[in-house]
């Protein structure tokens, strides 16, 4: 396993949960820093998976070989302009916010840095996560693999070819938790509507996408519609609501949600 020093700039949601999967993973503990302005967050990560913590990201990021600049998108520019003093050239920076070009940093940084996107997404904190990463020509392939080791530690990642495709990475896997959250929710109310307790239309509702999704996962030789069909007897119940999906155009929904989802994405950029 590679032992790059990393350090995490921001101790928040998405360090806690790439330090967890890094530690549960095996990565020495002494090799991870983070830092943080308040104190709290800092003293539980440390409690918890014994990793150093700081409030200084200058000394942290000169110590580090690798900087995971995990701070929410408006603090960015002030965060890398406070370290503009140091040498990166010999460091892989990784970036996990949303909506900044990947051209930006160096302008940030005032300096060529050897830079790598990352587009996670919120089941990261369960292990659960999907990450997009985005690498330029000149990242070398030892700098791909540390960072393929780090956001695999809270799922799986995809590399993209191009810095564009982060975009459709965030219509496919950031922002959709939330559109299964909403399909789900509707059929929840909707057994609620039907007499169904609260509780017990959640369980259903909840196990069925769990096991719909294994059923995806673990059957990569039959495409989705083999699998509905499967599911699906000619005249059955199964057909009457697929049906009903189709004539009302769930499709084209989803085409018109996904493809917004991009164009704000390109407009946020
Ligand atoms: P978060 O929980 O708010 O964490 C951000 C952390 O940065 C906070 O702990 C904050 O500390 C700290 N911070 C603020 N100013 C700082 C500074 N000057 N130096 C160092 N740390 C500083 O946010 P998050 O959800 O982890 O998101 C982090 C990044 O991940 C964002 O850029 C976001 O776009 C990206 N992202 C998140 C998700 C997600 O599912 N959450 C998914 C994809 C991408 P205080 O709270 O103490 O001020």
């Amino acid at each position: 396993m590679t032992q790059a020093k990393v350090c995490f700039i921001g101790a928040g949601n998405m360090t806690r949960s790439i330090v967890s999967g890094l530690i549960k993973h095996g990565y020495p503990a002494e090799r991870v820093q983070a830092t943080n302005p308040s104190q709290a967050k800092l003293d539980a990560l440390h409690a918890d998976f014994g990793v150093a913590v700081s409030n200084d990201n200058v000394k942290a990021a000169e110590q580090a070989d690798v900087i995971v600049l995990s701070v929410k998108p408006q603090l960015m520019q002030q965060v890398c302009e406070q370290m503009q003093s140091l040498d990166l050239s010999n460091k892989l920076v990784i970036t996990i916010a949303a909506g900044i070009p990947a051209a930006r940093y160096s302008e940030y940084f005032n300096q060529d840095i050897t830079l790598i996107r990352t587009m996670p997404n919120t089941p990261t904190q369960l292990g659960f996560g999907m990450t997009g990463m985005y690498a330029n020509d000149n990242i070398s392939d030892a700098h791909k693999a540390i960072c393929q080791q780090l956001m695999q530690s809270g799922g799986k990642v995809v590399w993209v070819e191009r810095e564009d495709e982060l975009n459709q990475v965030i219509a496919l896997a950031g922002s959709s938790p939330a559109y299964f959250f909403l399909f789900i929710e509707s059929m929840i109310e909707t057994g609620v509507r039907m007499g169904m307790d609260e509780g017990k239309a959640r369980v259903l509702a909840e196990q069925a996408a769990l096991g719909a999704a294994q059923m995806v996962i673990q059957n990569q030789d039959l495409s989705l519609a083999q699998l509905r069909n499967n599911v699906t007897s000619k005249g059955g119940t199964t057909a009457q609501a697929i049906a009903t999906f189709e004539q009302g155009g769930l499709r084209g929904l989803v085409d018109k949600a996904m493809s917004n989802c991009v164009a704000k994405a390109e407009d946020m950029a």
